[in-house]
């Protein structure tokens, strides 16, 4: 650090270039964020000073926490909104994180046999190493498999997204991935079949990541049932997404706007709290629900489905205005609070049913174009995501190959932001509403030049 400080108009000419080296969104088909509303922006500004983490000091922040949690449970099915149990998150990751942190909590103390011989098996090894030579490293590996025969097991399907990759190492679970069908959506019979006695509980996808695709949470809520276990729904895109879409059946009811809640509009696509078996939810507002970074939302069906595992996260906070603090984090940012609540009060369903409206229809267009130069999606787009085959389709490391050739081109020469998928070789492209027609065009012209078509 500098003794002196740089005076404002330098510090601003430093930042304006580090401003300029940044995206503004032209160009960009592989990000998942976009620009947010003018109103959230705003509002972000004017509550940058606040701490949710103190909602003593900011009631007013802490209000309209409150009001976010209910209008998203709304939106999300919840037959009764007032009862569910959550808060804002930094995204999609940290609140993965928390419902995953749960689901142990609640497997260590229910189980506790299970809990018993994980410790015991933890003594053993410990035993063995300080004795062991090389003699008994039979005898302890032994051990180990007694050990992982107790580690704690999650249930997600393979197109999951990579923050459970992060989250088996931080909690120490392990991960059994459940088959997917040819839509790239979990199998219930595979999930099910994968169940066991340290299963501590099972994930489903609402707009995967890669494909878009929703996992068939309908069954997956029986299931869950069934096994009386934790069934947490990453909704981290699709959750600003499917209860917006275009109604298919017309003779459905039309959405409307009721008092403060917002409704969803298509009721054909049950993915949340509408499900008896889902216990918790995850959407991000910082992706299709045009707020600011960093904004997610994680949801609870209510407290008691929490029990035991609240009160072992609860800590006593003897500095600040609340007594207990239950959240993964401790200060976290007002300012986004006010910013999603702006952004949903808003626009209202009618707003956020726009926004999908373009972006399916930009959708629809690309894909049209795409399909008259022969080029093909691999699923037909559920939403706005299409992950496009390149290959010919006979060999899968030629295939890669050429997907990641036509990557690296689309940025050198164009300067287009595409991203390639890891479940498929092909070309991702997410339609967001920094898109524009103009650019599909463009785009298009300079496929077909690098593909020779
Ligand atoms: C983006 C995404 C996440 C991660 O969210 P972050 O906000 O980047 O932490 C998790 N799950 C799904 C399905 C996502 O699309």
């Amino acid at each position: 650090m500098n003794e002196k400080g740089v005076s404002e108009e330098e510090l601003f000419a430093q930042l304006s270039s580090f401003s300029n080296a940044d995206t503004n969104f032209k160009k960009v088909f592989s990000s998942m964020c976009t620009i947010p509303h003018p109103v959230a922006v705003a509002a972000q500004q004017q509550f940058s000073l606040s701490n949710i983490g103190d909602p003593g000091l900011f009631q007013g922040t802490s209000q309209m926490e409150a009001e976010v949690i209910r209008m998203s449970a709304s939106l999300l099915g919840h037959p009764d909104s007032s009862s569910a149990f959550g808060h804002l998150t930094s995204g999609g990751t940290e609140s993965n994180i928390e419902a995953v942190l749960h689901m142990k909590n609640r497997f260590l103390n229910s189980f506790s046999n299970a809990e018993n011989a994980i410790e015991n098996a933890v003594e053993n090894t410990v035993e063995n190493t300080v004795e062991n030579t090389v003699e008994n490293t039979v005898e302890n590996k032994s051990n180990n498999d007694q050990l992982n025969q107790f580690k704690p097991n999650l249930i997600l399907p393979k197109t999951a997204h990579f923050s459970f990759e992060k989250i088996a190492n931080l909690l120490d679970i392990e991960l059994k991935k459940a088959d997917i069908d040819s839509k790239f959506r979990a199998v219930p019979e595979s999930m099910e079949s994968l169940i066991d006695e340290n299963t501590i509980g099972l994930i489903g996808i609402a707009g995967n990541t890669e494909f878009g695709g929703c996992d068939p949470v309908e069954s997956l809520s029986k299931i869950a049932i069934k096994h009386n276990l934790p069934l947490h729904i990453d909704a981290a895109f699709g959750g600003f997404v499917y209860p917006f879409l275009p109604e298919s059946d017309s003779s459905a009811k039309s959405s409307s706007m009721k008092g403060n809640n917002i409704k969803a509009g298509n009721k054909k696509i049950k993915f949340a709290f509408d499900l008896p078996g889902v216990t918790s939810v995850s959407i991000d507002p910082h992706k299709m629900g045009l707020s600011v970074i960093p904004g997610g939302i994680l949801i609870f069906r209510n407290e008691s489905v929490l029990y035991p595992s609240l009160d072992k996260i609860k800590v006593k906070t003897p500095y600040l205005t609340i007594k207990y603090q239950s959240t993964l984090t401790g200060t976290r940012p007002g300012s986004s609070v006010a910013a999603t609540y702006a952004v949903m009060k808003h626009l209202g369903a009618e707003g956020y049913r726009k926004n999908v409206a373009y972006c399916m229809d930009l959708t629809d267009y690309f894909q049209k174009e795409l399909n008259k130069i022969g080029l093909k999606p691999y699923i037909e787009p559920e939403i706005n995501i299409i992950t496009l085959h390149v290959g010919d389709g006979k060999d899968k490391t030629a295939d890669r190959e050429k997907t990641e050739k036509i990557r690296a081109e689309l940025l050198e020469k164009y300067g287009w932001n595409v991203s390639a998928t890891k479940t498929v070789p092909a070309l991702r492209f997410v339609l967001m509403p920094h898109v524009t027609k103009e650019d599909i065009t463009a785009m298009l012209s300079d496929l077909k030049e690098l593909l020779e078509i």
